[in-house]
């Protein structure tokens, strides 16, 4: 295919997100949607175009504290913003938890338990978006995830034998309705992060394009540098892997389904599928005595 010139391409790339949000029914002119915001390209992208599409949309920003990387991405936020007119909530991580992520991942570390940064810092993230977007009384809460990370996601939950993991995949998360869970969508479900990036260039939006630098040596690296290895060679995997999958996602929901229902956490109250949630674990793993 010829490559498009750049006005071309940014309406194609509109359009895929407008077509996505049509056909699975991702978001109404009633929700109150809340971006999550991190300062990187896909985020940054989402809110433009939503608010570009005319939804009522603000932005949440969890500033990680991870030095450097973190004071650029939130100084680029506040002035992406600023600029779009756009209402911004800002959630230092540490004033929620009493400590950062990469404090966390030493302590367990030294107890012992050896977890990935990600892993933590995405499920410390997960819980203060859904609990600030309940309070701000958001009906949506809309998150950045492209193509890539969705093949990379699914892949990974095959290779670590947790298929039914993936039941939480697919363009609206959230397999069990909970009045307590904000459900979360993907509007740039479809677009493969090349694009993204492209966009995000051509609209020289202020990102960063460099990982956190927190991610290097994850598992997750490991798996995207494979994929975009196939990618290059056979062109539209990315693609199948998220198709096929969607194909798939239906059987999965139902069987997760069945698993159980969402409870509250018996610590904390937030909702949650086991009888702890998974921050009120972490919490109690970092508390051990070793
Ligand atoms: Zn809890």
């Amino acid at each position: 295919m010829a490559r498009m010139r750049d006005s071309e391409f940014t309406e194609y790339f509109e359009g895929k997100v407008r077509d996505t949000i049509r056909k699975h029914r991702l978001l109404s002119r009633s929700d109150k949607i809340i971006v999550a915001v991190s300062g990187g390209k896909d985020s940054t992208t989402a809110l433009y175009v939503l608010h570009k599409l005319g939804y009522n949309v603000e932005a949440m920003l969890i500033d990680q504290l991870l030095g450097e990387y973190s004071r650029t991405n939130k100084g680029n936020i506040k002035k992406f913003c600023n600029e779009l007119a756009v209402k911004l909530h800002i959630i230092p991580m540490r004033e929620e938890f009493g400590c950062s992520v990469c404090y966390m991942k030493d302590v367990l570390d030294k107890k012992g338990f050896r977890m990935n940064t990600c892993t933590i810092c995405g499920v410390m993230r997960r819980s203060i978006l859904n609990r600030h977007a309940r309070k701000l009384k958001a009906t949506k809460l809309v998150t950045g995830h492209n193509l890539d990370d969705e093949a990379q996601t699914f892949f990974m939950n095959m290779i670590h034998g947790n298929i039914l993991l993936s039941a939480k995949l697919g363009p609206t998360t959230g397999v069990i309705k909970d009045r307590k869970f904000i459900p979360r969508v993907k509007p740039l479900y479809y677009c493969l992060e090349e694009e993204t990036k492209r966009y995000s260039k051509i609209k020289n939006f202020p990102v960063q394009y460099e990982p956190c630098p927190c991610s290097l040596n994850s598992f997750r690296t490991m798996v995207k540098k494979n994929l975009n290895e196939l990618e290059k060679q056979h062109s539209g995997v990315k693609l199948n892997l998220a198709e096929g999958f969607l194909k798939v996602i239906p059987a999965l929901k139902k069987q997760y389904k069945k698993s159980g229902r969402l409870k509250e956490c018996k610590s904390c109250g937030e909702p949650s599928s086991q009888e702890k949630c998974k921050v009120c674990s972490l919490m109690e793993l970092m508390k051990t005595q070793k």
